[in-house]
């Protein structure tokens, strides 16, 4: 399924051109036109999918496939010292398009990406409780 008024389903399926560093029958990859730092690529699925919950399994379980493809890629040409594999759902999570996609995004020694949370505490109570409820068989 597409959506109209989707601007990543109109680029991953080519009706609005960009820097496409890969691309197969299900998937684009293209770089970020926001870069966090040089070489910021996001890889997208051409069926509409809002978030991770959505996403069909197959295409979840390509992602990652693809994601390692294109970090050994990065490393090897952008010689950069370390890569951020990051994917926001909901916009408390920092989601802007709501389609999903898989940003990698090459980090250098002293760049601005600024990529990073203030760890928090958790009790031992609470690391229990929430065993409790989170785990999954
Ligand atoms: P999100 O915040 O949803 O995780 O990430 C959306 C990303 O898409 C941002 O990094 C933003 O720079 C990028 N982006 C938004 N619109 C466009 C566009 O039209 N073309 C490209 N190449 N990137 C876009
Ligand atoms: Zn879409």
């Amino acid at each position: 399924m597409k959506d109209s008024t989707c601007i990543f389903c109109k680029i991953a399926n080519g009706e609005i051109p960009s820097s496409t560093i890969y691309e197969d029958e299900d998937f684009r990859v293209f770089l970020d036109l926001g870069p966090a730092a040089k070489g910021h690529a996001l890889i997208v699925p051409k069926e509409h999918y809002a978030s991770i919950y959505e996403l069909e399994d197959t295409l979840c379980s390509r992602v990652f496939l693809l994601a390692k493809k294109l970090a050994l890629r990065m490393r090897e040409v952008l010689h950069c010292d370390g890569i951020n594999i990051m994917q926001n759902n909901g916009p408390v999570a920092g989601q802007t398009v709501f389609h999903f996609h898989l940003h990698l995004i090459p980090r250098y020694e002293g760049d601005s990406a600024g990529i990073r949370w203030n760890p928090g505490n958790v009790t031992p109570e609470e690391l229990a409780e929430l065993v409790e409820i989170l785990r999954v068989e």
